[in-house]
């Protein structure tokens, strides 16, 4: 996938709440690799969500969640194998057309967030369907940014994408998850197969 940096200034919001840190209940201030300020107006980063619905339970679940600034992701991204990269690119480009996407959302919900994240962007599946979902955003300083995020990847697409991965880049990302979002045992339990990341 291309770059999240955008040519033009897209529509923003300031943070909405499905996009606030529940482990804070504000913003993330921080990305999770650097530790830079995200607030300052001109701060690029993207938030990633990964969370669980317990349908007989009917709760939900934020299994993990942070915040990466644009330059730590960009070389991060440089840490998977070209055959994954390649292999999502592709799974991408046969099940949505991001650029159509947007319009067609832009048009029909305007700027309302849960027109973007209430299903999968992939399969279509409603949000309220998923028994594990993962929602991505991109944001400058304290507003979010409509480009072809904000998204919602529901369990069935999580899954097909994890097999399109090359060992190494599983491997990247169970250690991305370790040093920084665990290592809790009941996490990672949760989160067994390893999930995707920063796609
Ligand atoms: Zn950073």
């Amino acid at each position: 996938m291309n770059s999240p940096q955008s040519t033009f200034i897209p529509e923003h919001i300031a943070i909405p709440k499905p996009f606030y840190s529940d482990a804070t209940g504000k913003p993330f201030e921080r990305c999770i690799h650097c530790s830079r300020y995200l607030l300052d107006h001109n701060t690029h980063y993207m938030i990633e969500k990964v969370h669980k619905y317990y349908p007989e339970l009917k709760t939900n679940d934020t299994i993990f969640e942070y915040a990466i600034c644009i330059d730590c992701y960009m070389e991060l991204r440089k840490s998977l194998s070209d055959e994954s990269v390649q292999n999502l690119e592709s799974y991408l480009n046969d099940h949505v057309n991001l650029i159509g996407r947007r319009q067609q959302l832009i048009q029909t919900e305007g700027l309302d967030i849960d027109g973007w994240i209430g299903s999968c962007m992939i399969k279509n599946k409603a949000i309220q369907a998923c028994t594990e979902y993962q929602t991505i955003c991109e944001c400058m300083g304290n507003r979010m940014l409509f480009t072809f995020m904000p998204y919602m990847i529901c369990d069935e697409a999580m899954e097909e994408m994890m097999e399109l991965l090359s060992d190494k880049t599983l491997g990247f990302f169970d250690d991305f998850r370790n040093r920084f979002l665990g290592p809790s045992p009941e996490i990672g339990e949760l989160l067994k197969p390893s999930r995707i990341l920063l796609i």
